[in-house]
């Protein structure tokens, strides 16, 4: 089994003392070579990176099942597959992104150029996040080198295989006078933060983004700051229930539900809850089998830390559990365990195993509906709506035909969700299209996918990235070359032809200009 073969245990941090001068010699090298200008030499490191991962899949796949009990199949799909098409992507796009624009020229500017150049911004920042470790490192990295920039890497310390592999890989494929990795956690994530980057791109939890922005203010740094939030799923009274539920528990259980984009709670009707548990049901079996406990498909949570923290939800909702006698006093959770929690023999702090979770009836003031879950928990919200109220007779379409669409379903949902921050993804499932896009059309949030979950975030030519709360910016393809360059504006003028100028300089007495 390729998953056993030898992986780093201990993760090598890197000297607090080391890291101002790394910043310095990367940032030397950068301006003094001018190497990462040639579109030639961003391709061959770009290959460079795709060879990385291709010449040592083993390793890579050993470190993933390590941090998070990822299969193979799983390590593939969603940190090779992923990365390895934002490669293929930047390379075979580079030319034409990187390829001056000229923008059509006015009268004055008949005889002159008029361009935008894309050029490098210098030294980038990446700090990546421990629940997809190669795809979160890497696919950044790619939109930096294609961009022509150097980067400094900093990986999450919560997946200390992964980093560590990265950390040993990286020199010997990566030219290392540009490229170079930081491990550690806090203290030295605090120092790599004290340097001066032209870019840093973060991924993690919203907290720690003000803590990356407050040091990126110092240096009035540019950031993209990729976050998360409780991206719900809405279930339209028109929704085939059954694929809906298939595509939630994809979208869901993936991971162990340590997915950014993860649906992290439901909205249905109550009339349709108990019918949509069973198809959830359904599909858990079918997908992870009677004991998901036992599928090799089926992930672990990633540390003590945040498997305390979903046990506490479960045993909040558990309430035979004796836990709930620490729970007194506490506001009330509502909501019934569905299916997976406890009973405690099914599961157990020793592996870090966490059963796929469904809860019923949960208010939508429930503590579990404050922040995001982060892990294979699904609360279901039952909204009062009943099915069969999609015609809405008092919302007659407005002149701009901002109503078509509208029902009383959508529009409290509609309302649910524009009471919190905006999510990092929505997914709404029906059969009915315009009350779809009526609920798009009424919410905000960093990307949609409409009768599916996830699938967005993979969809070549699309940006990735949040809004308000679930970050700003975003990467991916052209998205992520943009967000790195500075594009420049350039005019040249001839040296003569100065009488075309004399309309702007003094005196300029009585002269009028018609405008
Ligand atoms: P994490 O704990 O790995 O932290 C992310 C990075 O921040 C790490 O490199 C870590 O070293 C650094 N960090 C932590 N504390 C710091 C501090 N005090 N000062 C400086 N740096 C610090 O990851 P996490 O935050 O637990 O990640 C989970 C969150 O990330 C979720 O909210 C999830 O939705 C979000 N996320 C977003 C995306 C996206 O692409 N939008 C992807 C994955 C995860």
């Amino acid at each position: 089994n390729a998953l056993d073969i030898a992986v780093p245990t201990t993760l090598t941090t890197t000297p607090i003392p080391a890291i101002q001068p790394l910043v310095q010699t990367i940032r030397a090298n950068w301006t003094r070579t001018r190497a990462l200008h040639s579109l030639s030499f961003r391709k061959q490191q770009l290959r460079q990176l795709a060879k990385l991962m291709n010449e040592n899949e083993d390793l890579l796949c050993a470190a993933l099942y390590h941090d998070l009990h990822k299969s193979r199949y799983q390590t593939q799909f969603s940190e090779f597959f992923t990365t390895t098409t934002e490669i293929a992507e930047a390379v075979k796009h580079l030319d034409a992104w990187a390829k001056p624009e000229y923008p059509s020229r006015q009268l004055v500017n008949l005889t002159d150029t008029v361009m935008v150049r894309k050029d490098p911004v210098g030294v980038v920042l990446v700090i990546g996040a421990w629940n997809y470790p190669l795809y979160l490192t890497l696919s950044p990295m790619v939109a930096a080198i294609a961009a022509g920039n150097a980067v400094v890497l900093k990986p999450s310390e919560v997946s200390p295989h992964t980093a560590q592999v990265l950390a040993d890989l990286i020199p010997k494929y990566l030219d290392p006078r540009f490229f170079q990795v930081v491990n550690g956690g806090v203290p030295e994530t605090s120092e790599v933060l004290k340097a001066k980057f032209d870019h840093i791109l973060y991924t993690g939890n919203g907290s720690v983004a003000r803590i990356i922005m407050s040091a990126a203010a110092k240096h009035l740094t540019p950031v993209t700051l990729e976050l998360g939030g409780k991206s719900p799923a809405v279930i339209h009274p028109s929704a085939d229930l059954r694929n809906a539920a298939r595509r939630i528990v994809f979208g869901k259980f993936i991971n162990c539900g340590q997915t950014c984009v993860a649906p992290d709670y439901i909205l249905i009707s109550r009339d349709q809850q108990d019918e949509f548990v069973r198809e959830l049901q359904a599909a858990i079996t079918e997908m992870y089998g009677a004991d998901p406990k036992d599928s090799p498909d089926y992930g672990r949570i990633v540390a003590d830390r945040h498997f305390d923290r979903l046990a506490g939800y479960i045993k909040s909702f558990d309430k035979p559990h004796p836990a709930q006698d620490d729970l007194a006093g506490q506001a009330t959770y509502g909501g019934q365990i569905a299916i997976g929690g406890s009973p405690a023999a099914t599961w157990t702090k020793a592996d870090r195993y966490i059963p796929p979770t469904v809860l019923t009836n949960v208010g939508i003031d429930s503590p579990i509906m404050e922040d995001e879950i982060f892990g294979p928990l699904l609360p279901i919200v039952p909204l009062d709506t009943p099915s069969d109220a999609t015609a809405d007779a008092d919302l007659a379409d407005d002149e701009w035909g901002n109503n078509r669409g509208a029902d009383a379903f959508m529009r409290q949902a509609a309302s649910l969700i524009g009471r919190r921050d905006h999510p990092l993804a929505l997914y709404v499932f029906g059969r009915d299209a315009a009350a779809c896009e009526w609920l798009v059309a009424h919410t905000q949030s960093g990307g949609v996918t409409v009768n599916d979950t996830i699938m967005h975030l993979v969809t070549a030519g699309l940006p990735f990235g949040g809004v308000g709360g679930s970050g700003i910016g975003a990467y991916h393809g052209k998205f992520g070359f943009d967000a790195m360059t500075h594009k420049r504006a350039v005019l040249k003028r001839a040296m003569g032809l100065e009488f075309v100028n004399s309309v702007r300089y003094a005196p300029l007495g009585e002269t009028q200009l018609s405008l």
